[in-house]
């Protein structure tokens, strides 16, 4: 089996605020094989690097351009230019209801100065410590709710896989996978927009079942070859592929990696947090170890991609 790779969930966001240049070049030198890139559009078509289509969780665009949300409450990217975008100040994630810090023992808020990159600006960077490096670290960028951009008269697929094509990425070979979340999206990017690069459906469980241990082998089978119809991997939410303990300690294994790599479908569960822990278990090296060996995944998201690239590298 293919060594398992790390992939930097919004970069090293366990240390610095998610999705700055900042955090991807940290997850670069921690070992990360590749950075994922969220991305949604600007009113002026710009993908730019934001887990949120709302620029209020991550950045203080409310101090900025108070007079600018719309009627919920919330600002959306989609309704500031580059140009706007640019003046703000990014910080440590705030819960949107509270306006708690959500991970109270990262970065500071508020702390030193953090900007919005723009997709291209990021791949410039990985691509730029790839040559100085000599390293070959690749992208995962996942489209952001296209039907939301669909409504605003937007195609988000479209403009994402324009700027990968101008950096390069263009087949299979190339180090980018592209996820999404709405599958007749994911469908689409191979095609009807004849996307030739990686493709990543994610899975939540709400989706599937109310609960994990709901799944059966037959569904799973099932949904695993209709998705291998367009993709060629799976990121599932990681109690998709391990809902517990048993009584013994031992890992429960879902059907999900078999009926998966049955179809040739690679998975990439998320997220592996050291401080968001899944409540069955209280011990991260020992998570992850148990999603490497145990569960057999070819890869996951950690927002602490130094350990997740240390324990991968002790396993032997
Ligand atoms: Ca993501």
């Amino acid at each position: 089996m293919a060594r398992p790779i790390v992939i930097a969930h919004r970069g090293a966001s366990g240390y610095l605020p998610e999705h700055t240049l900042e955090a991807k070049a940290l997850a670069y030198a921690m070992g990360a094989d590749f950075l994922e890139q969220d991305c949604v559009l600007t009113a002026d078509d710009v993908p730019i690097v934001l887990h949120d289509i709302f620029l209020d969780t991550v950045t203080n665009v409310a101090a900025m351009f108070a007079d600018r949300k719309r009627e919920d409450g919330r600002y959306y990217a989609i309704d500031f230019t580059l140009d706007e975008i640019k003046l703000l100040h990014v910080t440590e994630r705030i819960d949107h209801e509270t306006g708690e810090v959500v991970f109270p023992g990262r970065f500071p808020a508020g702390k030193s100065r953090f900007e919005v990159p723009t997709l291209t600006e990021e791949i410039e960077l990985v691509q730029g410590l790839n040559r100085s490096t000599g390293k070959s670290v690749g992208i995962y960028p996942e489209i952001k709710q296209p039907a939301f951009h669909r409504e605003q008269g937007k195609d988000i697929s479209r403009k994402v896989l324009e700027v990968l094509t101008q950096y390069g990425f263009r087949s299979r070979e190339d180090a980018c996978f592209v996820q999404c979340f709405d599958a007749a999206e994911t469908r689409r990017l191979r095609q009807d927009l004849d996307c030739q690069l990686r493709l990543v459906q994610l899975i939540y469980e709400t989706e599937w079942a109310e609960t994990p241990s709901e799944f059966n082998a037959a569904r799973t089978g099932e949904a695993m070859r209709k998705i291998a119809e367009y993709a060629d991997g799976l990121g599932p939410l990681l109690t998709l592929v391990v809902s517990g303990l048993d009584s013994n300690g031992q890992p429960v294994r879902t059907p999900l990696v078999e009926a998966a790599h049955q179809q040739g479908l690679v998975v990439h569960p998320w997220t592996f947090r050291a401080d968001g822990m899944p409540e069955w278990c209280d011990d991260f090296d020992a998570l992850l170890r148990m999603f490497y060996v145990d569960a057999e995944v070819d890869g996951l998201f950690s927002d602490f991609p130094d350990r997740a690239a240390r324990v991968r590298d002790c396993l032997g």
